[in-house]
């Protein structure tokens, strides 16, 4: 598991990239320049890793676009020590800043190759988020509540149970809406039973799927 002068490099220019493109937060932006993207990708699609695109990463999945990473992260607005919920495990690129971030970090995947691929290799990178297998709608009732949840696929609604298990104060960014595009909201709760919306622009995610996925692994 190498880091080289070389992809430090890269991943200097990458940040700047995504700088340009409007992020600002520089805890997000140091955190994407000390995670090191190329170790999520199979090492054949190693020179893909630095450039400002999605990538698949198999099980008919993508480990998401640094600048859409980078802007949800902004969005979440987290703070050292918060206890953050991801949905969509993935590759665990995300994970992976959240934690560099000093987040707790509590991530779900539905995808059983996803998710012991990930298990194993977040940790052996020094990244050592909690991995659940299930599925993210019904959130960790055990963990709740959350200062903040992050959902990485488009969902045609704001999971209930997933509202339920957010702090009063707490924010959830997700990327709302059907097939095709969705808009990046934040969900700011603001009482036991209240909640604002914030609207954020248009982006493209794989579909958050209900139940677990039926591989026999
Ligand atoms: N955060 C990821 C990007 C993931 S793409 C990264 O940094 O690489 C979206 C992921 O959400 C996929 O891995 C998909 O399998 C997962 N997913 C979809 N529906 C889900 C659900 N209901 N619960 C948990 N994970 C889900």
């Amino acid at each position: 598991m190498h880091d080289t002068y070389r992809h430090k490099g890269l991943r200097k220019k990458l940040v700047d990239e995504v700088r340009s493109k409007g992020i600002r937060d520089e805890s997000v932006l140091e955190a994407m320049n000390r995670v090191p993207r190329h170790l999520f990708m199979d090492s054949g699609f190693v020179h893909f890793a630095y450039r400002d695109q999605a990538f698949p990463i198999g099980a008919g999945q993508t480990i998401s676009q640094p600048y859409t990473v980078a802007f949800q992260t902004e969005l979440l607005q987290v703070r050292k020590h918060d206890k953050v919920l991801e949905i969509g495990t993935g590759s665990g690129y995300q994970a992976a800043i959240l934690v560099e971030m000093g987040a707790k970090v509590y991530t779900i995947e539905r995808q059983k190759e996803l998710f012991l691929k990930t298990q194993s290799l977040l940790p052996a990178m020094g990244y050592k988020p909690r991995f659940f297998y299930g599925d993210g709608y019904e959130g960790l009732p055990a963990f709740a509540p959350f200062d903040r949840i992050l959902i990485t696929a488009a969902s045609r609604e704001i999971p209930p149970k997933l509202l339920e298990q957010l702090k009063t104060g707490g924010r959830m960014v997700l990327p709302l809406g059907g097939e095709g595009s969705q808009v990046m909201t934040v969900v700011v709760k603001t009482g036991e039973e209240e909640y604002e919306k914030e609207e954020h622009g248009y982006f493209v995610f794989v579909p958050l799927l209900k139940g677990k996925s039926q591989d026999k692994l």
